[in-house]
């Protein structure tokens, strides 16, 4: 591997198995330790790639590089419609390497081929068409004193942010948070999870090729803890950050960008319910149950992974969900026809296992699922797995497993069933299912979370706030709630 930093992405490392450089001022660099590490396929175990691992010398040239950027460079000076067609471009070149990108995508997490191409990639490139639209219709706040002055709000780019970005949606989340910051003319240093770094490295090479000024966008490899992550949220140079990963990790985070007082926008872990009442129609709710169980195999931060079901629907539900989850297509992720893929990692997988052998213990019962497939073992595979009898203090309906595990509790009435669903340490998403209008409303009302889906899940505009109550998160993206975050509001005060 050649050492020099060079204008092109690099080409595959050996046959099939790829480098992926650092992207820091335009130029695909090494990392200055010479340290690589793996990523690996979660479906089959091969090595995918070679991959730089930043170090604090290399996070400090792309803050360095983005702050430059940010100073001299033209990108916060320009206006929002010459960012907005910059945006547009990326938005399109990632809908024409869609295929790739989508391929690269379920190598990298395991997730199927078919939400890869349906969810994942086609959000990334809306994800920069929205907010290079959203940019041109903002407008800002104005108050004219009568006669004695007026006062005007700007809206200016605060400076230079870290992008942090968790490995269950790569590329999904890292444009949710790359588009806006761009878009309200700040620049950027984005790290992704180092489980995923395939799609990242993508975008950097897909923003080059827009001609996003060098410097804008930055890419740094690694880990968390003493390795990029951590040196970037410590960095002076960095004024914000915007993290999407585990609680914990917001905590480290919050502490380690106490001293140089950053601004933060955290989405956090979940454990959110879906709450079905006994006036449902089975067959129309089971869908929505079953995906918000066990979509990209439970690794989802919005997740139904708790299931509360009014009492005398108890029975029949767990019935035709256990059938259905027993009928979901585990397997290949690469092959269509798959509905649920591999888990991420070795570690998490055997994670996952000991949340279904700690629900044993405390006297769960298994209904389907609890173990991996035969015939897949040299991947990360989990069947999906329903688990009922479990009290609500228990650790399976308290803690987030992300993974493809679902837990079902009954309840007697409205009450309870708010007071379970509210019963957790987190707060970002609930699903409430009923074909009463008022009860909708009013238990919606009452549920302390972020975004309250009635009859239906993961219906999303991009304009309406997104983030969590209690430990799922601070603040709030989407819209103009991104713009806020990546903004100063300055007033300017004129005297008439
Ligand atoms: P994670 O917290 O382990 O890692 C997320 C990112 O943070 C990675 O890039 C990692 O390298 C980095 N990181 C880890 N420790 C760090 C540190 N000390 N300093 C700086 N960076 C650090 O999370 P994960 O395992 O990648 O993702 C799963 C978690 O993400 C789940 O808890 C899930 O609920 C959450 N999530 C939340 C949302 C949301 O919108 N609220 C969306 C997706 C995932």
């Amino acid at each position: 591997m050649s050492t020099q930093p060079t204008s092109a992405p690099p080409r595959a490392h050996q046959a099939g198995v790829e480098e992926v450089r650092l992207f820091v001022d335009g130029q695909w660099m090494a990392a200055h330790s010479g340290r690589t590490f793996e990523s690996i396929n979660p479906a089959t175990g091969e090595r995918l790639a070679v991959v730089h691992e930043a170090g604090e010398q290399d996070v400090d040239l792309a803050v360095r590089a983005a702050r430059r950027a940010f100073r001299e460079g033209p990108w916060p000076r320009l206006t929002a419609a010459e960012r907005g067609r910059i945006l547009h471009r990326i938005g399109d070149l990632i809908e024409r390497n869609k295929q790739e990108l989508a391929r690269l995508e379920t190598l990298d997490t395991g997730k199927p081929i078919r939400e890869s191409l349906e969810i994942d990639i086609p959000r990334a490139a809306y994800n920069f068409r929205f907010f290079a639209d959203f940019i041109q219709s903002a407008d800002t706040e104005c108050f004219p004193m009568g006669e004695l002055a007026m006062n005007y709000v700007r809206r200016e780019p605060v400076g230079v942010a870290a992008l942090i970005t968790p490995w269950n949606l790569p590329l999904y989340l890292a444009t949710w948070k790359v588009a806006p910051c761009l878009a309200a003319g700040n620049t950027c240093v984005l790290k992704p999870a180092e489980l995923t770094p395939l799609t990242a490295a993508r975008l950097a090479a897909i923003v080059q090729e827009a001609e996003l000024p060098p410097g804008v966008l930055n890419v740094v490899q690694g880990f968390g803890p003493r390795s990029a992550g951590e040196a970037l949220t410590r960095h002076p140079e960095v004024d914000l950050i915007s993290f999407t990963g585990e609680t914990t990790t917001g905590q480290a985070i919050m502490a380690a960008a106490a001293p140089t007082l950053k601004r933060l926008s955290f989405e956090l872990g979940g454990k959110g319910a879906a709450i079905l009442f006994a006036d449902v129609e089975l067959d129309q709710t089971l869908p929505i149950v079953l995906r918000a169980a066990f979509q990209n195999q439970g690794e989802v931060c919005l997740a139904g992974s708790r299931i509360l079901v009014e009492q005398s629907l108890y029975e029949p539900l767990l019935q035709q969900l256990t059938a259905a989850a027993g009928r979901l297509r585990v397997g290949d992720p690469l092959d269509p026809q798959t509905e649920m893929g591999a888990l991420i990692s070795r570690e998490h997988l055997a994670k996952v296992q000991a949340y279904v052998e700690i629900a044993a213990r405390e006297g769960g019962r298994i209904l389907c699922g609890g173990s991996s497939p035969s015939g897949l073992e040299r991947g990360n595979f989990f069947l999906p797995t329903v688990i009922t009898g479990v009290p609500p203090d228990s650790r399976i309906v308290q803690e987030e497993i992300f993974g493809p595990v679902v837990v079902v509790l009954p309840f007697r009435d409205e009450e309870e069933a708010v007071a379970l669903a509210n019963g957790t340490a987190y707060g970002l998403s609930n699903v409430v299912c009923t074909r009463d209008l008022q009860r909708a409303h009013r238990v919606a009302a009452r549920l302390e979370s972020g975004i309250v889906w009635v009859n239906c899940w993961m219906l999303r505009d991009l304009r309406t706030p997104f983030g969590g109550y209690k430990k799922s998160g601070i603040g709030r993206e989407g819209g103009r709630h991104s713009l806020e975050f990546f903004t100063e509001a300055k007033t300017v005060c004129v005297k008439l």
